[in-house]
């Protein structure tokens, strides 16, 4: 035993100085910002580095992800539709391409295009003063990454150089999360590099609040609340969970809420008996909290309770003790903050599939140029909020004006085990006459509740919009045809119909439809 331990240790050790050892070599391309180009047909995207993480998404060929870390082969990326996930980067399934530099749209809107010049098709539009990372610079054109992870190429005559960190403050999102260092000691320097000066040194074990990633480097901030830059691959990062249905009530007068987890960072505020917290994630003992929206804070695991949020996460699958879920374990629920009863879509996870988007812009009305990718994802947006105040996990195919495939649309629907999935459309018809709503089921999966769940649209719609109602009727679109759980596709109004195109146009009839989506659930459910 003891002689086992002494040569893992010296392994450990050689590891280690081999490690430093080529550390020269890798920190050149460290330093400069990398993207991998997925090159086979699907990759799976999991929650850490290895393949015993739960798969969280999947991305497909073609796509260019920007690399914010690695561990080994493993690659810790931004996804096309925000978020962060592992992919593993071996050469067979990726290609690393160096990222030149960014550059911001001056055009109000800019084509994007298949290749270096005017005579390529378009694939996509951006707007003005959009920064997008660029590949390469050819004869005036410059190969940029869109923001759903498309390649494309935009001319030069109307983009200016930007700097490289304006691109990454867009959105409001949660710090990285912990790190906890691996190795016996790490230095801690300057900056996000080796030239950087070491300007101290942490020990194995230590979980370290991660602020911001850089290339292959972690600024974090340290016991005594100084920041310094620790390299990432001598690191495991936890990683907050967002959709956490745990909260943390503190159960003694007071306590102190601080900056890091240990006793050594400085004390944010003090907390007190009776205030709960939504728990992100945890460490050595010590809770990472929200606190007003952002997860700087923590609290010592010793002296709070902790429970699952109110509403529970609505699996009822214990049958009979379910009746005495809010009443129960009485003695530690002191103060009378005994659930009410769950929201209605309390533990439901709703997929919100807005149609078409980036190059595919769908149906396009004739008198106002109106778009249908435009009305499909501003209802869904509008329909969103409705639902997670209803207490349901909403997750959306796409939140911006970007591509994504019908497949890919489909994978994310099954990846977060969906229990109903819902696309929304527009109409066009050839016949200009021609208006009303209609809602698709189709009868390849759960045919049954696809069905219970169109019409419950459909009616809603019909009653809310009071269009024509064209009906509740089975159709092969792809999406609903492969999803399997129940699903359903909603054309709301015709583009092609000039009258209902003005509807369209219009922000309050688009609010009235995603209210009559929200109801037409709601009644689904019940
Ligand atoms: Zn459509």
């Amino acid at each position: 035993m003891y002689i086992k331990q002494r040569r893992y240790i010296t392994v450990f050790v050689l590891v280690v100085s081999l490690v430093f050892l080529t550390f020269p070599f890798q920190s050149a391309s460290a330093s400069s910002p990398q993207a991998a180009e997925i090159s086979i047909q699907t990759l799976n995207v999991r929650s850490g580095p290895g393949t015993s993480h739960a798969v969280i998404n999947t991305v497909s060929k073609d796509t260019f992800l920007s690399i914010l870390s690695r561990q080994g082969d493993w690659l810790r990326v931004d996804l096309p539709l925000g978020g962060k996930g592992w992919i593993f980067g071996g050469s067979e399934y990726a290609n690393l391409h160096t990222l030149k530099g960014n550059v911001k749209v001056t055009a109000d809107a800019l084509n994007v295009r298949s290749g270096p010049g005017a005579n390529h098709t378009i694939i996509s539009q951006v707007t003005k003063d959009t920064v997008l990372p660029f590949l390469e610079k050819q004869e005036g054109w410059y190969k940029v990454i869109l923001q759903g992870g498309q390649a494309g190429w935009i001319s030069g005559r109307f983009v200016n150089h930007a700097s490289s960190g304006e691109n990454k403050s867009q959105g409001s999102e949660l710090l990285p999360g912990t790190a906890v260092v691996k190795t016996a000691v790490l230095n801690v320097r300057s900056g996000p590099g080796t030239n950087y000066s070491v300007s101290g040194r942490v020990q194995a074990n230590i979980p370290l609040p991660v602020l911001e990633e850089k290339d292959n480097w972690y600024k974090v901030l340290l016991p005594g609340d100084k920041e310094g830059w620790i390299a990432a691959w001598f690191s495991e990062l936890i990683i907050p969970n967002q959709n956490s249905d745990k909260t943390a009530m503190i159960n003694v007068s007071t306590l102190n809420i601080r900056s890091g987890p240990s006793t050594s960072y400085r004390t944010l505020r003090r907390g007190s008996l009776g205030e709960e917290f939504k728990i992100v994630s945890s460490v050595s003992g010590w809770l990472n909290i929200l606190l007003e929206e952002t997860n700087n804070a923590w609290i010592s695991a010793n002296h709070v309770l902790v429970r699952d949020s109110i509403g529970g996460s609505g699996d009822s699958s214990e049958g009979s003790e379910d009746n005495s879920r809010g009443s129960s374990n009485p003695s530690t629920l002191s103060t009378p903050s005994t659930p009410s009863t769950p929201p209605a879509l309390a533990g439901r996870t709703i997929v919100i599939d807005p149609g078409h988007g980036g190059h595919d812009p769908g149906a396009v009305g004739r008198n106002l140029n109106l778009t249908e990718k435009f009305v499909n994802l501003d209802t869904s947006l509008r329909l969103v909020p409705l639902l997670e105040k209803a207490g349901a996990n909403v997750v959306m195919t796409r939140r911006t004006d970007v591509f994504i495939t019908l497949g890919q649309r489909v994978n994310i629907a099954h990846n977060n085990s969906a229990d109903i999935f819902i696309s929304i459309h527009a109409n066009g018809h050839n016949n200009r006459s021609i208006g009303g709503t209609e809602t698709y089921y189709n009868t390849s999966f759960r045919s049954q509740d696809s069905y219970r769940l169109a019409n419950a649209l459909q009616q809603e719609l019909v009653s809310e919009l009071k269009l024509r109602n064209i009906g509740t009727k089975t159709g092969s679109f792809y999406v609903i045809r492969n999803t399997q759980m129940p699903s359903a596709l909603v054309e709301l109004a015709f583009l092609s119909n000039a009258g209902e195109e003005g509807l369209l146009n219009q922000a309050s009839f688009r609010q009235r439809g995603a209210e009559a989506i929200y109801r037409g659930i709601l009644r689904y459910f019940q």
